[in-house]
């Protein structure tokens, strides 16, 4: 089965009806879990799900049947068709009556759960896709433009503009007509009409919040020729340029935006760790290290959550209001619920940190943040010492 990143919709618009949904978050993070780990995590969820529907659910026999055999069909798709790729969490959407099945492969850590439904349970899947950047490429020919968007590693293609588009005769109003005409130089007027619209395609397409920074891609001299063009909107969201042939293929377009996104990415990332460690933590308006940053998200203080991808850590969270700490407490001291041993409590961190709309950054690399804790924050209001 195929990723369907881009099919969000029929999900995030779903409307609810006498139908149960199950939804089912599985972190398959190869960093943290081996296959025989998040299988026997799955049969162990879907086990309290089936004594939750038997016991309390109060559903008649024949729905909760239903109920058991979508579950014995997620189970059989995690233990034999799914392969892990380089996901760190499994998202299914499943119906229990219709033939709604969605699977998703996330590429952050997210806490496993499984829950019954008469819609799916998309607030972690919400706050993950506005914790992602989507990124435009507009490749650019003499004859037609395309505009490619990236998001979450995916790529999608739509059509930009082609010059057979274009009026053959165009009315310049009189003032700005005699400036353009000696912007225009060599470049005949058909090709310049040509790049205005492509200017204003991309830009309505950024308007339509299809991409938050932008790629050019295409001949060298065509690129910049249409740089004049470019809205200066546009132009301070522009990462990067490479140099592409209109025909090429897709995955060549990917590969070769990738590598401008994964630089822009960690100058971004490594950008905010040497500014948290230098500047925000020793002023009070940053946390390093697990304590201080489970404290900050306990106050809803975290503006940015940045973590070493393979970090874990032991702790315990409070299973009703989601409360965590460190040290063993005999009771939540929010809602006097037992608190529960984990082993890891990072994906909790991260969960809560986007659900409270926290930006959230995994890193990589970074021999600073290593030595700084692995994991810390940059604050949303000074921190009280
Ligand atoms: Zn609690």
């Amino acid at each position: 089965m195929s990723n369907e990143l881009f099919d969000f919709d029929e999900i995030l618009k779903y409307s609810p009806t006498d139908e149960l949904i199950v939804s089912t978050y599985l972190l398959v993070d190869g960093a943290r879990v081996t296959k025989k780990d998040y299988l026997s995590e799955l049969n162990s969820m879907i086990a309290k799900t089936r004594d939750n529907i038997e016991v309390a659910s109060g559903f008649e026999k024949s729905r909760q049947k239903n109920i058991f055999n979508t579950l014995d069909r997620i189970k059989s798709y995690v233990g034999d068709a799914y392969k892990r790729e380089n996901e760190k969490t499994l998202l299914i959407y499943a119906g229990t009556d219709s033939e709604l099945w969605k699977v998703y492969k996330l590429p952050i850590i997210l806490k496993s759960k499984i829950l019954v439904d008469p819609k799916p349970n998309t607030q972690s899947l919400r706050s993950l896709l506005s914790n992602y950047k989507k990124y435009g490429v507009l490749l650019i020919d003499r004859e037609k433009a395309q505009i490619y968007q990236i998001y979450l590693g995916e790529i999608r293609e739509y059509l930009a503009a082609y010059i057979s588009e274009v009026p053959p005769k165009v009315n310049f109003r009189f003032e700005s007509g005699l400036r353009e005409k000696k912007i225009l130089g060599k470049i005949d007027e058909k090709l310049h009409q040509f790049y205005r619209t492509l200017n204003e395609n991309i830009f309505d397409f950024f308007k339509d919040n299809k991409f938050d920074y932008l790629i050019l891609a295409g001949r060298k001299e065509i690129i910049n020729e249409f740089k004049n063009y470019l809205h200066s909107y546009l132009s301070a969201m522009m990462i990067g340029t490479f140099e592409e042939e209109p025909s090429t293929h897709e995955h060549i377009i990917l590969d070769k935006a990738n590598k401008i996104i994964s630089d822009f990415e960690s100058d971004n990332i490594n950008h905010t760790i040497d500014k948290l460690i230098n500047e925000l933590e020793p002023q009070g308006f940053g946390v390093l290290g697990l304590k201080k940053t489970i404290d900050a998200l306990i106050a809803d203080n975290i503006k940015t959550l940045v973590f070493m991808e393979d970090y874990t850590a032991r702790g315990y969270a409070c299973p009703a209001c989601g409360y965590l700490t460190l040290k063993l407490q005999e009771k939540c001291p929010y809602c006097d619920n037992t608190l529960v041993n984990f082993n890891d409590i990072v994906d909790e961190i991260v969960e809560s940190a986007l659900n409270q709309g926290s930006e959230v950054l995994p890193v990589k690399e970074s021999d600073k943040l290593k030595e700084c804790g692995k994991i810390g924050a940059v604050l949303r209001y000074k921190f009280q010492r």
